[in-house]
């Protein structure tokens, strides 16, 4: 796939989406743009922006700001929104690619969402697994992620369901039933 570099604004033709004006933060965006584009690949196949950075275990891209790490495809939407990311929202990725930081493929979302986006929740009260009629996957599907020894991107493009779905099924955060039946299965 063909990567190009997106160059600040002026000096090339992929200029990085306008930064909104921002009572009082002015000065803290620009300064953030400058360090966050230059590290940033448009991946022309399927329009994704993909962050050159350091990554973390999720392969969001991890980003420092006013002396904290954030995940990289924050600072995009604050970048493209000119304020402070929402505290209680999460930021989500239409494309379910998660270096992207194309601000045009991010959305606000609350854990809601997340969970909507993925796979059934097997908590107490919700019906569990397969009968949760928003279940993407099959209690056989989800065994394979718990058993595989494979990276959580690897398994979620397979079963066709975003990487934070496999990665709330190998923490036990969904599908409970079946993340504490492989375990006792293990230990037996
Ligand atoms: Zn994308």
């Amino acid at each position: 796939m063909a990567l190009t570099l997106i160059k600040q604004a002026g000096d090339g033709s992929l200029a990085p989406p306008p930064v909104a004006p921002c009572a009082g933060g002015g000065t803290i965006y620009a300064g953030l743009a400058k360090r966050f584009w230059p590290r940033v690949r448009k991946d022309e196949a399927d329009g994704c922006w993909i962050w050159q950075g350091s990554r973390t275990a999720m392969g969001y891209g991890r980003f420092t700001y006013r002396g904290k790490g954030i995940r990289a495809h924050r600072a995009a939407w604050m970048l493209a929104n000119g304020r402070e990311f929402p505290s209680g929202l999460i930021c989500c990725h239409r494309c379910d690619n998660p270096p992207c930081v194309n601000p045009s493929h991010l959305f606000l979302g609350d854990h809601l969402t997340n969970s909507r986006d993925c796979c059934a929740k097997g908590r107490a009260r919700a019906p569990l697994g397969e009968q949760n009629g928003q279940s993407k996957l099959a209690e056989s599907q989800v065994r394979e992620a718990l058993l595989s020894k494979e990276f959580h991107g690897t398994v979620a493009r397979r079963l066709g369901v975003s990487m934070y779905c496999i990665y709330s099924i190998r923490r036990g955060l969904t599908w409970r039933h079946v993340f504490d039946a492989v375990r006792a299965g293990r230990r037996s």
